[in-house]
């Protein structure tokens, strides 16, 4: 029998309690971001259906579709792409979290653009791998970025974000979660801030991201199934 979407969100969920506990996590602080991309609102109602209320987007069209055919659920939408400048007023209020802000420009086009009562929670991407073909921020820019941003008063940073080299094996990855929970230390230390969130983990190393202290983790393929080819 073909698996149904309603028993794959299920076990990515004991994936992630199994990591946990595993470590002396309580289950409950990490959060499960759906990466819907490219599925359909059909699958998005039925991960719904299921239980799920974080669901995550890399391309703001379809973002933006989606949550338009889905007025009727109580979802938290999450941006995880990139966000391009000229499409900064398209995604501000729109989003519980913007997860991959990574230049003083963009944070400040979301904070012109917000409406006066909103405030945008926002993560940094941070590049730790240095690739040049990835957006997040280089970690010799992070701190005045970080700055930058604490003078704004619509944007709220929550923390950091970090997609590492693409691999097949987990252990590739924890490096760059530790570094990510590490600089979230310093950061938080040195300008006296709270940064609750960092997100970190995919389908392929979840595990690791929660033993590295992920609080949000962003599973697509896992929980959906492959991304249709376009
Ligand atoms: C697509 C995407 C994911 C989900 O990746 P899977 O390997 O399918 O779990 C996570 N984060 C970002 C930023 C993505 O674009």
């Amino acid at each position: 029998m073909k698996t149904s979407l309603t028993q794959r969100l299920a076990s990515v969920h004991e994936r992630i309690q199994n990591a946990a506990l595993a470590c002396g996590r309580a289950p409950e602080t990490v959060r499960l971001v759906a990466i819907s991309k490219f599925h359909p609102i059909s699958a998005v109602r039925e991960v719904y259906d299921a239980g799920q209320v974080d669901f995550g987007e890399s391309y703001i069209q379809e973002a933006l579709a989606k949550q338009d055919e889905s007025t009727d659920l109580a979802i938290a939408w999450h941006f995880v792409g990139k966000l391009q400048k000229n499409k900064a007023k398209f995604a501000v209020g729109r989003f519980a979290l913007i997860h991959a802000v990574d230049s003083l420009e963009l944070a400040t086009t979301l904070e012109r653009r917000a409406s006066e009562h909103i405030v945008q929670d926002i993560l940094i991407q941070v590049n730790l791998a240095r690739e040049p073909q990835k957006s997040g921020v280089m970690e010799e820019k992070l701190d005045a970025l970080v700055e930058g941003i604490l003078e704004l008063h619509q944007v709220r940073l929550q923390g950091f974000m970090v997609m590492p080299p693409f691999s097949d094996d987990p252990e590739t990855s924890r490096p760059f979660f530790r570094r990510l929970f590490e600089t979230r230390e310093r950061i938080g230390r040195e300008f006296g801030i709270n940064l609750p969130h960092l997100s970190m983990g995919m389908s392929g190393d979840l595990e690791v991201a929660v033993e590295e202290g992920a609080t949000l983790v962003r599973v697509g393929t896992d929980i959906f199934g492959p991304r249709p080819v376009v």
